[in-house]
């Protein structure tokens, strides 16, 4: 099993998601990690939107084997103020990885409901990517009109550790749910247990 949404290397390999374009050099060169390229929500205020359109093109193109991310919304109220160039962004990077057949990986926090929406009008214009939610930690029904999407989920040991993590998780289909440290390597095989412990039919391979 890989991680499938994290900021740090580790010796499991997986997702490696830059968070501002100085990231993607790093990322890049990290061995054994698919390299993720993308603008993190919170640094949405300080990124040119046609200069990030024609980077990430350029990358993609470079690095077949390259994902989308981190991209998404923010609407807390830490980040609110910059939603506008948050969505404008959002549109952007969610268009590259439509044009290249890649994964884009999305954060949600307290938007995961605009996100539904962007993600539904995309998928009745034909141009949809592949969409990871990464720290998902919606109610199931709205899992579900994202499973309609195609989405898959990543949770971590914080999401995995709620109390609803129950009700929230062991329904999703075993091959749409998988383990994710984002900036925390040292909880990976606390998180592979607790998924194990919520999902029996979670493989630990
Ligand atoms: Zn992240």
């Amino acid at each position: 099993m890989q991680d499938y949404h994290t900021h740090v290397p580790g010796s499991h390999g997986g997702y490696l998601c830059s968070v501002t374009r100085a990231d993607w050099q790093r990322v890049a060169k990290a061995e054994g990690m698919i390299p993720c390229f993308g603008v993190h929500p919170w640094h949405a205020a300080a990124e040119d939107a046609a200069e990030l359109a024609f980077e990430l093109d350029e990358w993609l193109a470079r690095y077949p084997n390259a994902a989308v991310g981190e991209t998404g919304l923010d609407a807390t109220a830490t980040h609110a103020a910059t939603l506008p160039k948050q969505r404008t962004l959002l549109h952007v990077q969610l268009g590259a990885a439509f044009r290249h057949e890649r994964l884009a990986h999305l954060h949600g926090a307290h938007a995961w409901a605009e996100l539904l929406d962007i993600l539904r009008q995309r998928a009745r214009n034909g141009t949809l990517p592949r969409v990871l939610l990464h720290a998902w930690n919606g109610s199931h029904e709205l899992a579900r009109s994202f499973l309609d999407l195609g989405a898959i989920f990543s949770v971590g040991l914080r999401e995995l550790s709620h109390p609803r993590a129950q009700e929230r998780y062991a329904r999703i289909p075993a091959d749409r749910l998988f383990p994710e440290t984002d900036d925390h390597p040292e909880n990976w095989d606390r998180t592979l247990a607790l998924l194990a412990l919520i999902r029996p039919d979670f493989i630990r391979k």
